[in-house]
């Protein structure tokens, strides 16, 4: 079975069985229309799917997906689309979801691409090459780090990293930063690995990543 017949059989046993089983729910939602609490800010990779790691339903999570989950700052300075960065602003001044979680992950792609020889400015590196530059930051201190030895203890520490910059650079977002000052809006970083199935939560004051079941 090809790619795309094995998504339209998906998609007949989806109307079948999910959409059956839960179809006032979803004719419900259809019609109201959505209201989130969360928005998940998380990365294209196909093995990090939001909904099925949380057990969520259509409508809880309002997914942002672009390549190693990043936010841009505020002011983007190398860029005149604005495509995360608009998402947020329907999640947050739209929909004032109360919840916004950076969803990081292991043996991320994008975050490895930073590491390559020519540190990602390769000419055909193009968007990619581009739009990693929002952590750069990230990737100068790991490389100043000499207690990462190895490119893979490299490429770990900027995947957790890189979650506490898209947290800061939330935060520069004026009307992000007026809710999160009046209680109505908390900021998340997780971490999934997607080996392990594991998820972890930072913790902001300790700069450091925990376990989430406790
Ligand atoms: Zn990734």
């Amino acid at each position: 079975m090809n790619a795309i017949d094995k998504l339209i059989k998906g998609h007949i046993d989806f109307r079948d069985g999910f959409y059956h089983e839960n179809q006032a729910y979803l004719q419900e939602l259809g019609c109201k229309g959505q209201s989130p609490k969360v928005a998940m800010i998380t990365c294209c990779d196909s093995r990090v799917d939001p909904a099925i790691i949380t057990t969520s339903k259509p409508g809880d999570l309002f997914v942002i997906r672009n390549v190693a989950n990043l936010v841009p700052p505020y002011v983007e300075k190398t860029s005149s689309w604005h495509g995360t960065s608009a998402a947020l602003q329907f999640a947050v001044c739209h929909l004032e979801v109360e919840h916004i979680i950076v969803l990081g992950h292991a043996n991320c792609g994008g975050i490895r691409s930073l590491f390559a020889s020519d540190g990602g400015t390769a000419e055909d590196s193009g968007f990619i090459g581009a739009w990693m530059r929002v952590i750069d930051e990230a990737r100068e201190q790991i490389l100043a780090d000499p207690s990462l030895v190895t490119e893979e203890q490299q490429i770990s520490a900027c995947e957790q990293q890189s979650i506490q910059i898209s947290l800061n650079n939330l935060k520069s977002f004026p009307w992000i930063q007026e809710r999160v000052l009046k209680g109505q809006l908390e900021l998340h970083g997780w971490f999934y690995n997607l080996v392990s199935g594991k998820l972890l939560k930072l913790n902001e004051t300790e700069a450091a990543f925990q376990e989430i079941y406790d």
